[in-house]
């Protein structure tokens, strides 16, 4: 379990952190900036994808920087902010569905992720928290497991990962009766092409497992509804 955010900030500011944004020492995001990244959730269109996508930032501006300080530089403080940002795009969908009770189920990491650091995990179960907070009680369920061919997909092109991605996953556990009146997420921290979600989402409905809607801190590609909402961070001495 991740330490509480109180104990996050506190060593954060012994070990000299600055904010990614505005870089002011003590927290590696902090809360100002994080309020900047809310409150732009949209739905974004993805060829192939029968349910819809909830993302709660683009993928470019400080969310950008913020995904890769947590998943390529190890800044594991950063998974509560993150955290609220994916509970935040699993809060749209919900308001279209209204249910009961919400299962977060997490893509999973390639065979060849480094070990002892389940990224997007701690993402899940930090969102989890806030979502029952927030009054939709929530669970991280893996339903999801890689294959001996999940390898990674940097680098390649659209038309390559989609080939490559096919048979990625194996579902994990029978059919899940329980599931009435509950909303199931498919969850990711970024959606680029798509190609993940689809056989994700592809492995499920063949093992009989319904999902809902995909969630995710972020995502690349044109935006449905509200225009993307990213701004530089502005420093806390510039704030009105
Ligand atoms: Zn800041």
């Amino acid at each position: 379990m991740p330490p509480p955010a109180l104990l996050v900030e506190v060593f954060d500011l012994v070990l000299g952190r600055t904010c990614l944004g505005c870089h002011t020492p003590g927290s590696v995001l902090c809360p100002e900036c994080l309020a900047l990244l809310r409150g732009g959730v949209r739905s974004v269109p993805l060829a192939g994808l029968a349910i819809p996508l909830h993302a709660a930032s683009p993928y470019d501006g400080l969310t950008r920087e913020a995904i890769l300080e947590y998943k390529e530089r190890g800044s594991r403080s950063l998974a509560p902010m993150l955290g609220r940002l994916l509970a935040d795009a699993a809060l749209a969908a919900a308001r279209l569905h209204r249910p009961a009770r919400c299962v977060l189920v997490p893509v999973p990491s390639h065979r060849h992720a480094p070990r002892g650091f389940d990224a997007l995990g701690a993402v899940a179960r930090s969102a989890a928290r806030d979502l029952s907070r927030d009054g939709l009680p929530t669970r991280v369920e893996r339903r999801l497991r890689p294959g001996p061919a999940y390898l990674p997909m940097k680098g390649l092109s659209r038309s390559e990962r989609r080939t490559r991605i096919i048979g990625a996953f194996r579902a994990a556990g029978p059919t899940r009766p329980s599931d009435a009146g509950s909303l199931v997420l498919l969850i990711d921290d970024v959606v680029t092409t798509g190609a993940t979600m689809s056989e994700a989402l592809r492995t499920l409905t063949i093992a009989g497992m319904r999902v809902d809607a995909i969630a995710a801190v972020a995502a690349t590609g044109p935006s449905r509804g509200r225009p993307a909402r990213n701004p530089a961070p502005v420093p806390p001495t510039l704030r009105p």
